[in-house]
């Protein structure tokens, strides 16, 4: 697995929906890839702190304003791992 590789699938790795084999791959990569340990690490900070916002905000907002949130995370993230 090369660096570009675990850039495409570090949402799902750290969602947990990657594939045992795909999640094996990145761990044998991270082992031996300082960068990409640190892109992970950054990564599953960032969704903790956005984890932490929405949950807060499920019982307040309105959903209008969830799901607009939501599309910018994802749009965040989309950005966060081109190239
Ligand atoms: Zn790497």
């Amino acid at each position: 697995m090369l660096c570009d590789d675990v850039k495409r699938v570090v949402y799902f790795f750290i969602d947990g929906s990657l594939g045992e084999q795909k999640r094996h791959d990145v761990d044998e990569h991270l082992k031996l890839c300082p960068r990409c340990e640190v892109l992970v690490r950054i990564q599953r900070r960032i969704r903790r702190f956005v984890q932490s916002r929405i949950a807060r905000m499920t019982d307040t907002a309105p959903d209008r304003l969830r799901r607009r949130l939501v599309r910018s995370i994802r749009a965040f993230n989309t950005e966060w791992s081109q190239p």
